[in-house]
């Protein structure tokens, strides 16, 4: 095998793992904190770079009758700041599957679930306005992104 087919595939290998550990913290919160009541579908590991994470909520339409929550973390800014920072964005985005914007309520939520900061730590290749939290509310009748600042 070529050496850089072997770096994908072992690319490949981390990126499975950190999902899989991703799964387990939400099924650790959602027993501790939720009664297991949450619901999410789909975690996704995203090589762009613009953001630490994103929760998103799809779906209760005519062509998708079932809400569909999805939580994007960013696959760049684990490599670079490593599973900790991995795991402050992911609860981060946990708790916007309860709270949409970023109101009191939510930071309280962040808070209990684990989040110590409110501020991302901002990819090193990227200016500091990249550096911010979205969260699109499709079902609130507009997506918005809010700036974690
Ligand atoms: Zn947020």
């Amino acid at each position: 095998m070529a050496a850089d087919e072997t770096k994908q595939v072992q690319q490949e290998q981390r990126r499975a793992e950190t999902l899989a550990r991703l799964w387990e913290e939400f099924h650790r919160l959602n027993r501790e904190f939720f009664d297991s009541a949450l619901t999410l579908d789909e975690i996704r590991l995203s090589t762009r770079k613009q953001y630490g994470g994103y929760y998103k909520r799809t779906g209760k339409s005519a062509i998708c009758p079932e809400e569909r929550h999805l939580i994007v973390v960013s696959w760049s800014a684990h490599q670079e700041h490593g599973w900790e920072e991995t795991l402050h964005t992911f609860r981060h985005e946990v708790a916007h599957i309860v709270h949409p914007n970023h109101s009191r309520a939510f930071w309280a939520l962040a808070e209990r679930l684990g989040c110590t900061r409110r501020y991302a730590l901002p990819p090193a290749a990227r200016p500091h306005a990249y550096c911010r939290y979205t969260a699109n509310a499709p079902s609130a009748g507009r997506a918005f992104s809010a700036v974690n600042d």
